[in-house]
């Protein structure tokens, strides 16, 4: 099938057709109109088979997953997502009828998602390669006028919040991969983690105007809070006991000796929110999640970053507890320190 007849056929017309798009799929350019009083928030996540997915994934689930990471992005601003460009590289030698089932339903996932999120796909591009499949989704959304979630504005006496659960998205993949093994109904509870992310649209908007700080847990929390902690130069202390785990990761640490809570620390593929907030934000967080039926967990607070010159700074941005006790966090992994 050629270029042509694969973007008419499979990525015209997909996604929810809005009045502030004025040119879409079919020429050099799409063109938008951003309404008054708001401005862009653009971002561009890509996946590339055999490093972000395995080679025999479902095309329904990587659809699912490319939007919902870059949905992910725009709940990380606060942002309301409007628009997509797809770019997306076949493989030639296999441009043919197989290919075109996968892109059917490829596409067909495509335009369900992006409808239930008011998405409209307004252009891409489509090249062929004799490597491997690369997907490459770029988001944009607005903002009100002057109003973002950055991760630059944590200060000393917030608190710290994540939402969901953490680590089950890790977890199933180190199960794929052979490095635990799940039962049947753990993975099952915990597949959907890593191929169906939710991305907390909702909750970044209802946190605008309320958090000082904020982004989406990708790489694992660690590794994240020390985003916020960097950008803001700050200290963030996470309470392990508070972290948040589904009702199927504490099954696998009941049922296996070597469980351990490391894939809810360092795993990533999470894309929760982490935020944090002033005090007295409290009972206004607490209604939220209520109101909008997701869990929202206080994890720890902000401090003051004071530099030892024992520790290097790197070590000093987030550190971690257990029942008030400091915990190392050291080699992906944590362990007691020694008393
Ligand atoms: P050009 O040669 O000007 O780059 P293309 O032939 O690449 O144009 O694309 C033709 C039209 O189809 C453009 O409007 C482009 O945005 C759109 N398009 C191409 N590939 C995709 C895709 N995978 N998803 C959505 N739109 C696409
Ligand atoms: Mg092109």
């Amino acid at each position: 099938m050629a270029e042509f007849s694969i973007i008419d056929e499979h990525f015209s017309g997909v996604g929810q057709q809005h009045k502030e798009t004025l040119l879409g799929v079919g020429d050099d350019a799409a063109v938008v109109s951003v309404p008054r009083g708001y401005e862009l928030a653009i971002s561009v996540d890509s996946m590339c088979e055999g490093t972000h997915f395995f080679a025999n994934t479902a095309p329904k689930l990587l659809a699912h997953k490319l939007l919902a990471v870059n949905l992910s992005d725009m709940a990380a601003m606060g942002a309301q997502p409007k628009w997509a460009t797809l770019a997306i590289s076949l493989n030639a030698v296999n441009l043919n009828e197989t290919n075109d089932t996968w892109l059917a339903d490829f596409s067909t996932e495509l335009d369900v998602l992006s409808k239930q999120f008011n998405v409209h796909l307004i252009g891409g591009d489509t090249t062929q390669t004799e490597g491997p499949l690369v997907l490459s989704l770029t988001i944009l959304g607005l903002l009100p006028m002057g109003k973002r979630l950055t991760r630059q504005g944590a200060q000393a006496g917030d608190n710290v919040y994540c939402t969901g659960t953490l680590g089950d998205a890790a977890l199933a993949l180190a199960h794929l991969l052979g490095q635990e093994s799940l039962s049947d109904d753990t993975l099952e509870k915990v597949l959907p983690a890593l191929h169906q992310p939710k991305p907390q649209l909702e909750v970044g908007k209802a946190m605008l105007e309320h958090a000082t700080s904020c982004l989406d847990i990708s790489d694992g929390l660690i590794g994240d809070a020390e985003h916020i902690a960097k950008q803001s130069n700050v200290e963030l202390q996470i309470n392990l006991e508070n972290v948040p785990l589904s009702q199927a990761y504490q099954d696998y640490l009941n049922d296996s000796q070597n469980s351990t809570k490391k894939y809810a620390l360092h795993g990533g593929d999470d894309y929760e929110l982490l935020f944090t907030a002033l005090p007295e934000k409290a009972p206004y967080i607490e209604a939220m999640a209520s109101q909008l039926d997701v869990a929202i967990s206080h994890i720890g607070h902000v401090v003051d970053h004071v530099v030892s010159h024992t520790a290097s700074s790197d070590a000093a941005a987030v550190t971690l507890f257990e029942n008030g006790k400091k915990i190392s966090i050291k080699d992906k992994s944590y362990q007691h320190f020694s008393a």
